[in-house]
């Protein structure tokens, strides 16, 4: 494909006439980073995080994955790209929050629902982190449609992986000592809402609600 045609060129044109011309961002930014927040999210390519918050370069750390899951604290995981993520942005960056998103219509929680991966596939390996919730999610919702299943699953995989942080000693550690915040959002892209989940409701409850028509 000729360059002047290749959209990722033309797409990186626009990004540099916005950020390296005048009073450009990238003055401060190409001498380091200081993101306060990292989201954890999908891999999936309608929930780009930086682009979900409105952050410009430099404001948020992102760490993707299938399903946006966080493997449990194990020195000796094979997972260890996220362990690394963590690390780098909680003891180097001292980011004060983290943020796990999780979305609707998520292809890795449909294969998780529905053994969609292969056996023995690295997908699977992956999506078996938090396969726990799937009992519970088919023997307390066995009534609900296929689809409600779904969104309880899709809310439950960013409450997994809450609970994996909290595994890591220095994570459980700077939480308790309030310089760390762990929030878990759901973006449902049906209706273009934000929820959250409250601890004490013990439910996710809606940040930002859909456009009024
Ligand atoms: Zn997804």
């Amino acid at each position: 494909m000729p360059h002047d045609v290749d959209p990722l060129l033309q797409g990186f044109r626009r990004f540099q006439a916005q950020y390296f011309g005048e009073d450009t961002p990238y003055r401060e930014l190409a001498h380091g980073q200081q993101p306060g927040t990292l989201v954890i999210g999908c891999c999936e390519s309608r929930v780009h995080p930086p682009q979900l918050v409105g952050a410009a370069p430099g404001e948020v750390f992102v760490l993707r994955n299938v399903a946006n899951l966080v493997s449990p604290y194990d020195p000796d995981s094979a997972h260890a790209s996220v362990a690394a993520a963590l690390e780098f942005a909680v003891l180097s960056l001292r980011v004060q929050r983290i943020v796990v998103l999780g979305h609707s219509g998520c292809g890795g929680i449909r294969a998780l629902m529905q053994d969609g991966a292969p056996a023995d596939s690295a997908l699977a390996r992956w999506l078996a982190i938090a396969a726990p919730p799937r009992a519970f999610v088919v023997r307390h919702h066995a009534e609900r449609d296929e689809a409600a299943q779904l969104t309880v699953y899709e809310k439950a995989a960013p409450l997994v992986s809450i609970e994996h942080l909290l595994s890591y000693p220095w994570i459980l550690e700077a939480v308790e000592a309030g310089r760390l915040r762990l929030d878990g959002w759901y973006f449902d892209m049906r209706d273009g809402a934000l929820c959250g989940y409250d601890p004490k409701q013990r439910r996710f409850i809606p940040l930002v609600c859909p456009l009024e028509n």
